[in-house]
């Protein structure tokens, strides 16, 4: 079930997400896939290892002394899901963004998509984080917008958590943007300038 959230009134938005407070802010980026689980693939190239290159250029843009940016996965190999979310939420995160590259069977869908589920106990935080990264992405890529589903991940993080399907594979222009070096760059710089 895949349904459309409205977006969120200006005011809500300011009031709920706000990185001014004093201290160092734990951003956790969780890297999709991984070892036998391959997520998508088209063309040789592989959802678990573009995830895992745009993972790394986020964490290497990290310049901030205030932002700790920790990845989940720091290779190619399996993580369950069951323990990712153990790890994740022992790691005391502000908030949490898991990468995934999607795939559609009309090779016309494009952009990135952002998903947060409502059965989360901070389901409205996590909206506002995701609707924070959106209004900035959506100034530089195609976006879908905001969309509920209630992934194992999403529901269980507990923690303000989003996870960002960063285009599809099944896409042409997408699939330059995702699998050149030029273009993972792009995509790790706007996410990384939403949380810096
Ligand atoms: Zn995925």
């Amino acid at each position: 079930m895949k349904k459309v959230l409205r977006v969120f009134g200006f005011a809500l938005l300011l009031f709920t997400f706000s990185f001014s407070y004093a201290g160092e802010k734990i951003i956790v980026i969780d890297i999709g896939h991984g070892g036998k689980d391959d997520g998508f693939a088209v063309d040789g190239f592989k959802e678990k290892d573009l995830a895992f290159e745009i993972g790394l250029k986020i964490l290497a843009l990290n310049k901030a002394e205030d932002v700790k940016i920790i990845i989940t996965r720091e290779g190619d190999y399996f993580v369950p899901l069951k323990d990712r979310v153990e790890h994740i939420n022992s790691l005391n995160a502000d908030y949490v963004i898991s990468l995934h590259i999607n795939s559609h069977k009309d090779a016309k869908v494009n952009g990135f998509e952002f998903y947060v589920s409502d059965e989360n106990a901070l389901s409205e935080e996590s909206k506002a984080f995701a609707q924070h990264i959106e209004s900035s992405i959506s100034k530089e890529f195609s976006s879908q917008g905001i969309k509920n589903a209630n992934f194992f991940i999403l529901k269980n993080i507990k923690t303000p958590v989003t996870l960002i399907e960063m285009g599809f594979l099944s896409n042409p222009d997408d699939w330059k943007l995702l699998t050149s070096v030029k273009g993972q760059d792009k995509i790790a710089a706007a996410i990384y300038n939403t949380i810096k």
